[in-house]
């Protein structure tokens, strides 16, 4: 009895520090959003400071001697911790090794030179000049290939770095899933070329105030079942979502009058990462298990929203209506199909983020196979402007003509950030997965669409998504969600079915 109660006393302690962690956790979050949404320039520099001292602090708590301890004294007793508990250590000794396995002093030297490159990132962007980032880069590169040797790998460097962003998703699955996609994708785009016929995108290039954009856009946040009392919607340059806990996730938009698509589905994107945040069990709260499963399961849900629902026909047929209502007159002469078919129109395009569907997951490839290339010591930076444009050529058929519009597009780089990009086709095909999943278990899913309230379609993903938070791995809700393992035919499917009636063209 004696023994289990001091342990009780360990577990209790722990979680008490991994809750002070937490709130600071969220009151940097707070400082992030309040900064990014319109804080005085004034005030930039001292919060700049507030930043420092916060991460700091929070990094201190996450490599302390304290939390060693914790780890030490609660992995003897296992057993008798609880499953948020157990799962809790699991995440922090994850943490712990990740840091504590980098000499000190080299983390402190690759902190200041990821700071010094976002900089030189940035001047090189602005002026198209990739030798000026070059050096930074191929610094960068060294010390992540030296890091990788510190963490360990099994059969790929790369999925050590993978493993950071998607937790249990490795090369060998990426390389057999990605060369099904491509090679779906290249058989559509093909079927385009040679019998699609193109739709007038120019029908959109009308005028439509912020004010009309934001009606449309918050009728649908509604909809789909955003809960504005534990969430708001912001203006932002660069739009984000961010959960500072289950009953305050802020979402912020751009709207661009000559562009309502950046609005609209940007909206809808970042309503699909807050309905997750705001849906985790509240069981989780006050651990680092009340976040997303994974980059990609997060992506999964915003793109669930954004291009599997709201780029869908039936969202259109039951929301067209009310959009040329509110736009009133601008598609007074628009019918459904020429705006559907506006809106989902394809091409191939230099630039990542204003990719659409289609060619969306060709740019991660890319990006993918030039990564993974360069940890493993295949490519070396100097060669990455020819290796990027050669790509290009190869799976867009164009060559981006300079730095900017090619190898110097991205920030994740000069962050040091290898590892992400596939996260972000791996949303699609999550997404499209759940989908094909809740259409076999929601029969009436365009009823639905159809009507006011889209809760039906909330409820099934908090309870085989959102719910989980980060106690489950992405192929672990993958599979007991679906029954199977990441299998890309369903998104394939989907852009098979709908390009083939935007571009008219026989499956
Ligand atoms: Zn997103």
């Amino acid at each position: 009895m004696e023994e289990l109660s001091l342990v009780e006393t360990l577990e209790e302690e722990f979680l008490a520090y991994i809750k002070k962690m937490e709130a600071l956790e969220e009151a940097l979050a707070l400082v992030y959003w309040d900064l990014r949404t319109g804080a005085p320039s004034k005030g930039m520099e001292g919060r700049s400071d507030v930043i420092g001292v916060l991460s700091e602090e929070i990094f201190n708590m996450q490599t302390s001697e304290e939390m060693a301890a914790f780890i030490a004294g609660l992995n003897l007793d296992k057993e008798n911790l609880s499953e948020i508990t157990l799962k809790t250590l699991e995440e922090s000794q994850k943490k712990y090794d990740l840091n504590k396995k980098i000499p000190s002093k080299e983390y402190a030297e690759y902190t200041k030179l990821v700071a010094q490159a976002e900089t030189a990132w940035t001047t090189a962007r602005e002026q198209n000049d990739f030798a000026a980032f070059e050096p930074f880069l191929t610094k960068i590169l060294e010390m992540k290939r030296k890091f990788v040797e510190y963490w360990g790998y099994e059969e790929n460097k790369y999925d050590t770095l993978l493993d950071q962003y998607e937790p249990g998703v490795t090369v060998s699955v990426l390389d057999s899933v990605f060369e099904k996609v491509r090679d779906g994708i290249m058989a559509i785009r093909e079927k385009i070329a040679n019998e699609g016929v193109k739709p007038d995108a120019t029908i959109l290039n009308t005028k439509i105030s912020e004010a009309k954009q934001k009606e449309f856009s918050i009728r649908i946040l509604n909809k789909m079942g955003f809960d504005f009392e534990a969430g708001r919607l912001d203006e932002t340059v660069h739009p984000f979502a961010t959960g500072l806990n289950t009953g305050d996730v802020r979402i912020t938009t751009r709207y661009n009058e000559n562009d309502f698509k950046m609005a609209v589905f940007g909206t809808i994107h970042e309503g699909g990462h807050a309905i997750y945040e705001q849906n985790f069990d509240a069981a989780l709260v006050g651990t680092p298990l009340a976040n997303g499963s994974s980059m990609g399961i997060h992506e999964s849900q915003s793109l669930f929203y954004e291009i599997i629902i709201g780029s869908s026909l039936a969202f259109w047929k039951s929301n067209y209506a009310d959009f040329q209502a509110i736009t009133k007159p601008a598609f007074d002469h628009v019918t459904l199909e020429d705006f559907y078919r506006a809106v989902n129109i394809s091409e191939s395009s230099l630039i990542r983020i204003e990719a659409d569907t289609l060619t969306y997951p060709l740019h991660i490839m890319i990006r993918y196979e030039l990564e993974k290339a360069l940890i493993n010591g295949e490519l070396e930076v100097k060669d990455l402007p020819k290796a990027w444009g050669d790509k290009y050529e190869e799976y867009l058929g164009i060559r981006p003509d300079n730095d900017t519009n090619g190898v110097l597009q991205d920030i994740h780089w000069a962050g040091g950030d290898f590892g992400y990009f596939p996260s972000y086709a791996l949303g699609l095909m999550y997404a499209a997965q759940f989908f094909n999943q809740m259409q076999k278990e929601i029969p009436n899913i365009d009823a639905i669409i159809a009507s006011d309230d889209y809760s039906e379609l909330k409820t099934w993903l908090t309870e085989h998504v959102h719910k989980f938070g980060k106690t489950k791995k992405p192929l672990e809700i993958l599979t007991d969600t679906t029954g199977e393992g990441l299998n890309p035919t369903y998104l394939l499917d989907l852009l098979e079915k709908r390009y083939a009636y935007v571009y008219q063209f026989n499956k």
